[in-house]
C-alpha cells in the first residue's frame, strides 16, 4: 500500500539506536541495556480466517510485550498490509517511554495484523479480531496486556475483539481493551485524544517559542484519526491549517491537499472515507490544490505535523522543510530517522517527539480503565481537562531538561522516561 517505507529506515533499529544513546548519556550498566534494547516477551501466529466467499485466507499476528516493569503492557494493534515484526518491536518499545514520559503506570506493548482491511468486508474483519484474540487470549488481560486502537483499527474492532475475549473467559472484562465505544466501556473524549493531545503540546511549544498561535500556519501528513483531531483542536486554537495528505487507495499513492487561505476540516470530513482518504475530484472541485503526496514538507509554515507513519522525515528529504518551521511535533509514532534529527537539531528547529505529542491516546486509554475500574464515567470536558493537564505537565518537564541540559527534545523525553523505567526494575530486582 506504501510507497514511503524503504529498507533504509528499519524501525526496530532506530529505536534502538535512540535508546543506545540515551542509555550512554545515562551511563546505563550493560544489564539494563540488554534488558530494555529487546521486548521481553514476542508472538508470531497464524489466523487462519473464514472469508465471505467460502474460502479460508492465513493472516499473520504480532504482538509484542516489550517491558512491564511499571504496570501491563499498553498498546495500540494495528492494520496493515506492510506490517513487520520489527515495525511492531519498535511501536512495543516507544510506548514503554511513551507510557514513561507522561507518567502513567503501563507498560509498552504493540500488535499488528498483515491485512489490507480497504478490500475485507465487516465481518471478514471480526473474524480476524476474533481470530487475534484466539491466538493471544492466554497471554492478553487487563492485567497482562491491554490493547488499544491503532493505523486503520477503530472501536468496532476493539469491541469485537473484546467479545471474543469475554467468550473465552466466560466472564466480562471490560478492562481488557481500550478504545472501546462510548457506551460500550468507552470513555468519552478518547477518539480525540491523541490529536487533541498534540495540539496541547503544540500551544505550550509556541509559547516557549514566543510565537502567537493565531498567526501561525501547519501542515500535516496524514488524514486520519490523529490528524483530522489536531487539524481541528489546531483551528479552534486560531490556528491556520493549510495542508493535509493521504494515501489514495484507487491510485495507489499520496497526494497533498492544499489551500494557501486554510484548509475547513469540515468541508473536508464529509469527502474523506473511514480510512483519512480524500477524495480527490471532490476536493479540486472545492479549490483544493492537490499535489504529490511528499508536498506536505516543503510548505512554507511555522509547524509541521507527521501524523501518518513511521520514517517520513529522513536525511532524503529533511532538507526541504523551509527555513520558516519553527516546529516539528510528531503526531505518528517514529516518523523521524536519526540522521534526519540531527539535522533538525542542527536547524535549530524544535521538536516535540512522538513518545510526548502523541501520549494522549495512551493517557485517554488509560482515563478510560480507571473509569472502568471504578465503573463511573467521567463528562468529555472532564476527560480533555485531565489530558490537558497531565500533557501540559509532561510537555513542562522535558522542556525544563531541553533548556537546563540544552538537549534535544527527544533525548531529553527519552531519558526522563528510560530513567523511570530503570528505577522500577531495579527497584523489582530485575537488573
Ligand atoms: P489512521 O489509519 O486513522 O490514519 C492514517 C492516515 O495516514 C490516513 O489518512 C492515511 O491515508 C494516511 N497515510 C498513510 N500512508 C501515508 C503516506 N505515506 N503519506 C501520507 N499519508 C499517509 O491512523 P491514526 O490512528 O491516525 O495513526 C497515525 C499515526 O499516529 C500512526 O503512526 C500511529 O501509530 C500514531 N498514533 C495513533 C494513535 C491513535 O490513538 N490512533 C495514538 C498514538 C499514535
Amino acid at each position: 500500500m506504501l510507497t514511503t517505507k524503504t529498507k533504509a529506515a528499519n524501525t526496530f533499529e532506530i529505536a534502538q539506536a535512540q535508546f543506545d544513546r540515551v542509555a550512554d548519556m545515562l551511563d546505563l550498566e550493560q544489564g539494563a541495556r540488554e534488558l530494555l534494547r529487546s521486548p521481553l516477551r514476542e508472538f508470531s501466529f497464524a489466523i487462519p480466517t473464514k472469508m465471505d466467499d467460502g474460502s479460508v485466507r492465513v493472516f499473520r499476528g504480532f504482538r509484542v510485550q516489550h517491558n512491564d516493569a511499571r504496570g501491563p503492557c499498553k498498546g495500540g494493534l494495528r492494520f496493515h498490509p506492510m506490517e513487520t515484526l520489527d515495525t511492531v518491536r519498535a511501536l512495543a518499545v516507544w510506548m514503554t517511554w511513551k507510557c514513561a514520559v507522561v507518567d502513567i503506570p503501563l507498560g509498552g506493548g504493540k500488535g499488528g495484523v498483515i491485512c489490507d482491511p480497504h478490500g475485507l468486508s465487516a465481518g471478514e474483519q471480526e473474524r480476524i479480531c476474533r481470530g487475534f484474540v484466539r491466538q493471544m487470549a492466554r497471554h492478553m488481560g487487563p492485567e497482562i496486556d491491554v490493547p488499544a486502537p491503532d493505523v486503520m483499527t477503530s472501536a468496532q474492532h476493539m469491541l469485537w475483539m473484546l467479545d471474543e475475549f469475554e467468550t473465552i473467559h466466560g466472564r466480562r472484562a471490560p478492562g481488557f481493551i481500550t478504545g472501546k465505544p462510548v457506551g460500550v466501556g468507552g470513555s468519552k473524549g478518547r477518539t480525540e485524544a491523541t490529536g487533541f493531545g498534540v495540539m496541547y503540546t503544540v500551544r505550550e511549544a509556541m509559547a516557549d517559542l514566543g510565537l502567537d498561535i493565531a498567526k501561525t500556519s501547519a501542515s500535516f501528513q496524514g488524514f486520519g484519526n490523529v490528524s483530522q483531531y489536531a487539524v481541528r483542536a489546531y483551528a479552534q486554537m486560531g490556528g491556520t491549517p493549510v495542508c493535509v495528505s493521504c494515501w489514495d487507495q484507487r491510485e495507489q499513492t499520496t497526494f497533498a491537499f492544499y489551500r494557501k487561505q486554510g484548509i475547513d476540516i469540515d468541508q473536508l470530513m464529509p469527502i474523506t472515507d473511514r480510512f483519512g482518504g480524500i477524495d480527490r475530484a471532490a476536493a479540486e472541485k472545492m479549490g483544493y490544490e492537490v499535489l504529490p503526496g511528499d508536498a506536505w514538507l516543503d510548505r512554507d509554515v511555522d509547524i509541521l505535523v507527521p501524523a501518518a507513519l513511521e520514517g517520513q522525515i529522513t536525511e532524503d528529504n529533511v532538507l526541504r522543510i523551509s527555513d520558516r518551521v519553527r516546529l516539528i511535533a510528531e503526531g505518528a509514532n517514529g516518523p523521524t530517522t536519526p540522521e534526519a534529527d540531527r539535522l533538525i537539531h542542527e536547524r535549530g528547529i524544535a521538536l516535540i517527539p512522538d513518545v510526548l505529542a502523541n501520549a494522549g491516546g495512551v493517557t485517554c486509554s488509560y482515563f478510560e480503565q480507571v473509569q472502568g475500574n471504578t465503573n463511573y464515567y467521567w463528562e468529555r470536558d472532564e476527560v480533555l481537562g485531565k489530558l490537558d493537564s497531565k500533557m501540559t505537565s509532561a510537555y513542562r518537564a522535558v522542556s525544563e531538561l531541553v533548556r537546563s541540559r540544552g538537549l534535544y527534545a527527544r533525548d531529553a523525553a527519552y531519558m526522563i522516561a528510560i530513567d523511570r523505567v530503570v528505577r522500577a526494575c531495579r527497584d523489582r530486582g530485575w537488573i
